[in-house]
This record gives structure tokens, sequence and C-alpha cells, in this order.
């Protein structure tokens, strides 16, 4: 029997997770605080694969990790959780402390390559994954392989650029999609919408969350209404583009803003019938919710690792 390492690098946690070679339920599962801020996330992450680690043998270890990150050489660049991680040979270095092939992307790609092999996504060839939380990452598979590019960069698909005069993004660039729909996004919209004088029934503050939003929109709170209907438009447009580029047949949804469900994507597909150059990327298209949870990132990692060995 082959068994596969699994790691899933969050900002508040790490999970370290051992596969057999037919399944996706774990064999022996480590969940640990990152503690991301702190110096030493690398030894506590050693740390949480030791716990695990089998005395079968292992064929590799696959890694989701926040980025930007070049997978090819396994390096993090820099990833805004964990400042000591910059420049940082995390593949290299595993693989010389566990002595087996160690593989690396981006989390949002492997919860993509997750949902495709393991989720909803099963049985398509070209799937579009997005994912809608405090960023707005994404994960493509085209012909039924994973798009890296060039760089190891491909797919950053919060940074599609919708309006240069727009907010400020994450990124230190303005009017990038996640600058207009993401949760802190939408939060930081609404509370500049109060102090400017708009009445709500929510209490400005810089940190309203979208669940607190979508909480008043169901109230029938106009404002909260409009905030949603807001970033769904400018979605509808980002995704317009990416039919265009990519002319999936599978839009897959996730992180947590996606779970406010028809606030969302009723003014999501319609500003994507609006802007879509042409209406037959649509035909047979499916828009669905990710089916994976918080588990998407460490199958994401399971998935990744298996293609390599094989
Ligand atoms: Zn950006």
């Amino acid at each position: 029997m082959s068994l596969t390492v699994a790691i899933d690098i969050g900002g508040t946690h790490i999970r370290v997770a051992v596969y057999n070679s037919n399944s996706t339920a774990p064999i022996a599962h480590q969940r640990t605080r990152s503690l991301a801020n702190e110096p030493g996330v690398y030894g506590r992450l050693v740390q949480a694969i030791e716990a695990v680690w089998p005395e079968e043998k292992v064929d590799a270890i696959g890694i989701a990790s926040p980025g930007p990150l070049d997978p090819y050489t396994g390096t993090i660049l820099a990833t805004p959780n964990i400042p000591e991680w910059q420049n940082f040979p995390l593949a290299t270095k595993l693989c010389e402390h566990f002595d087996v092939p160690v593989y690396l992307d981006n989390d949002a790609n492997m919860a993509g390559l997750a949902e495709w092999q393991f989720g909803a996504g099963q049985g398509h060839h070209d799937v579009v994954y997005i994912t809608i939380s405090t960023g707005i990452g994404g994960g493509v598979i085209m012909g039924d392989r994973l798009l890296q590019g060039y760089h190891g960069m491909a797919a950053e698909l919060g940074h599609m650029l919708i309006d240069p005069e727009g907010p400020l993004c994450g990124c230190g660039h303005h009017g990038h999609i996640e600058s207009f729909s993401s949760g802190p996004s939408i939060g930081r919209y609404v509370n500049e919408q109060i102090n400017g004088g708009e009445k709500s029934s929510l209490q400005a503050h810089p940190d309203l969350s979208a669940t607190q939003i979508a909480a008043a929109a169901r109230e029938g709170d106009r404002l909260a209404i409009s905030a949603f209907k807001r970033a769904g438009y400018y979605l509808g447009i980002a995704v317009a583009n990416y039919l265009a580029i990519f002319d999936p047949s599978i839009l897959i949804f996730g992180g947590g803003v996606s779970q406010v469900g028809d606030l969302l994507f009723k003014p999501l597909e319609e500003s994507l019938r609006e802007h879509t150059f042409h209406p037959h990327y649509l035909d047979d298209l499916v828009i669905t919710k990710a089916a994976l949870g918080d588990d998407a990132g460490l199958l994401g990692a399971l998935a990744l690792a298996r293609m390599k060995v094989e």
C-alpha cells in the first residue's frame, strides 16, 4: 500500500492528513494552530507532519499554501499571513527532511483541483473555480489539466481588473474584482455608505461582515440588499471575462461569501447575461456551489501529489 501526506497551510491552522492510495478519507489527521504571525511556523509544521508520519512508505507530500508561490520550485515567494516566509524554499526543505518528493501549489488552485477530482466538478473537463471570502481566488482546469502558467501564477481570478479607478485591492492595486466583491470589500462599502448618510439597520463599523450584512438584507435592509447587488454586478463582469478566456462547462463557487445564495447570485447571473459577449457561452453552463467545504485545500494537495506520482 502506498501512502500520501497532504498538508493545508491556513492563516490560523495547519492541517496534515495521511491517505492510502484509493481513498479520500484520511487514515491519520493532525490539526494545529499555525500562529502564522509568530516565528517558527516551519518548525511547527514539521512537528505536525512527524506526529502523523506512518511506518509504511510515503510516496509524496502535497501542500496547499497561500501564495504567491512558485509551484515549479516549491518556493513560497511571499504570503501575507506568514511574514517569515519570504522566498522560502518550503518543498526543498521538507523533501530533505522527510526524503520524499514534495509538491506545492496555492490554496485556491488546490481547492479547484479538489472540486474537479472529488467534488462538484467531477466529470467535467473545463472547470473554473472561484472562491469568495476574505479575498477572491481561483483555480482553473482546462482539458483535464490544472492551469498553472509559465510562472506558476495563472488563475489569479481575484486580481482581474474591473476598473482602474476602483477601490484599493488587498494586493495594492486598484479596482480588481476582489476590491469590489470580497467579504471585507462588501463590508467596507456598506460602512462607507452609512458614514455618508445612507439609512440602514446596520451600525457603521469598519469590520462589518458579509454574514451580518446578509442577515440585514434578509430582514429587508435596502442598503444591505444593494451592497450584494453591487458585489454581484461586478462579479458578473468578472465572470463574463472568465468565460471569454476559459469557456468552461462549469463554474464552481466556494468560500464563505458564496453561502449567502440568491442575494449575490441573482444579480451575478443577471450581470453575467448582460456582459457576456456571446450567449452561447451560457448554453449548458453549470453554475454551482463547491461541495467540499473546509477540506478542499487538503484534498487538492492530495490530488496534486497523486497526479505527480502517477
Ligand atoms: Zn488585486
